[in-house]
């Protein structure tokens, strides 16, 4: 990761190695920290840089701040301000992925609801092409944390101590990435990323009943796939569904799309070829290259997703 020069801190743009929380408070003590992992991407063609479905991210921090009660409220406008400000004193010219967080500051217990400190930093990251993103899964025996006692619908950063342990033992069994069943058995996601499956041409996904994260790549890609005559399912997934797909993928903001080339040691079908390009499937390289092409501005198509960082500037 490239140090940014600037991290907003509570509204001001700090140096990077000034942004710093103390010890003692509650978001280091028990993660207390509610966030959003966003990308901008950059179109050379346009020299503008777009935040993809800003309003969606805000809209998620927005119910996760309220149901884990943090005392405070933010307005989209100045939730807005803050990420363009950001990354236009930044001058970023490049991809990047952004982070958003309201943490518990003080030193109060787990039960305290502030004071509630906001960041937003951006750093850069690019996307690779497919070919470089070809991913072996393995089931782990972790299961997902559950929304009885540490809901995956919340975006708070002490749920991801379960994506640690899942993802440290998928790399020990020598997978790139874990899949968590629910506590039920049934398929859920990925450590930072859902799961989908591509079976007799269907597009399959679990519900998000199902112990994931209501996922704003997830929708978007049902969304698109429908648009592409796609037919989609959402539902609960069995385990040995996961050996029946064609095709599979990871996808979130930060991973993109991952193909899913293997799935605990054994190949799936689009994943056998021999050649790196034939082993990402067909309606996983239709839905790429039509979110590519939307991220970044190259298609017109749902203009309102991309919000244009130094458009007000010129
Ligand atoms: N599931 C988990 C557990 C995640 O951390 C993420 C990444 N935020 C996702 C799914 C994908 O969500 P999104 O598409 O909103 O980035």
């Amino acid at each position: 990761m490239t140090k940014p020069k600037y991290i907003s801190v509570n509204g001001e743009l700090v140096p990077y190695d000034e942004a710093t929380v103390h010890l003692l408070s509650p978001a280091v003590k028990y993660g207390a920290l509610v966030f959003e992992g966003l990308r901008a991407y950059w179109n050379s063609d346009n020299e503008e840089l777009y935040v993809f479905r800003l309003a969606e991210h805000l809209e998620r921090f927005h119910r996760t701040l309220r149901a884990m009660r943090f005392d405070v409220r933010y307005t989209d406008e100045a939730l807005t301000d803050t990420v363009v400000g950001l990354l236009r004193a930044n001058e970023v010219r490049d991809d990047v992925h952004l982070r958003i967080a309201a943490y518990v500051e003080g030193d109060g217990l787990y039960d305290s609801t502030g004071p509630i400190g906001l960041m937003c930093a951006a750093y850069g990251r690019r996307s690779g092409t497919l070919e470089t993103k070809l991913t072996r899964a393995g089931v782990v025996s972790w299961r997902r944390i559950d929304d009885a006692s540490m809901p995956p619908r919340l975006k708070v950063a002490a749920n991801y101590h379960n994506a640690r342990l899942g993802a440290l033992e998928a790399h020990g069994h020598g997978y790139d990435e874990p899949i968590f069943l629910t506590a039920q058995g049934r398929v859920a996601e990925g450590a930072g990323s859902c799961l989908m499956l591509v079976r007799d041409g269907q597009l399959l996904t679990p519900s998000v009943t199902e112990g994931i994260l209501e996922s704003v790549t997830r929708r978007t890609l049902l969304g698109m796939a429908s648009e592409l005559g796609i037919e989609v399912v959402e539902r609960a997934v069995d385990r040995t569904e996961l050996y029946f797909c064609d095709e599979a993928f990871f996808c979130g903001t930060g991973v993109e799309i991952l193909p899913v080339v293997e799935i605990d040691g054994q190949p799936l079908g689009a994943g056998s070829g021999t050649d790196d390009s034939d082993r990402v499937g067909e309606i996983t390289r239709q839905l790429w290259t039509r979110y590519h092409d939307c991220v970044r501005g190259v298609s017109d198509e749902n203009a309102e997703w991309r919000t244009a960082v130094y458009e007000g500037e010129r």
